[in-house]
């Protein structure tokens, strides 16, 4: 996808400050932070929300979720708690059709969310 955001960070047409990479997804740091740690864990295959994925997307998606607990341990986040999110469509507040998992971690967090 040529217009998207997340293909061109992917491509490495957009700088962003990654924390893994490999052959399935990219994950990097939020632009704007909403906890003092922020990441997005991306899938290289572009998919624009989780509405969008196939069946045979289950083990793409298995992979972010273990990305996302992995960078949780290796960021000290994972005992204290952190919280993962999929915005889907405008209702959630998503803002870039590219399927991605926010963990935000490093502050407490309510519940309902807003
Ligand atoms: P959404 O609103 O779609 O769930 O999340 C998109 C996220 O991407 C937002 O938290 C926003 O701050 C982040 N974002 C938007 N543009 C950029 C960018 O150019 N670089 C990075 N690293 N994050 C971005
Ligand atoms: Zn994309």
């Amino acid at each position: 996808m040529q217009s998207c955001l997340f293909c061109r960070i992917i491509r490495g047409d957009q700088p962003a400050e990654l924390v893994h990479e490999d052959e399935q997804v990219v994950a990097f740091k939020d632009i704007r932070p909403q906890a003092p740690i922020h990441f997005l864990v991306v899938p290289r295959k572009h998919i624009p929300t989780l509405n969008d994925l196939a069946a045979d997307d289950g083990s793409l998606a298995g992979h972010i979720l273990q990305v996302a607990r992995d960078l949780a341990v290796q960021f000290g986040i994972h005992e204290i708690g952190y919280r993962a999110v999929f915005n889907v469509n405008a209702g959630a507040g998503q803002s870039v059709y590219h399927v991605h998992l926010h963990v935000l971690g490093g502050r407490m967090f309510s519940w309902p969310p807003g």
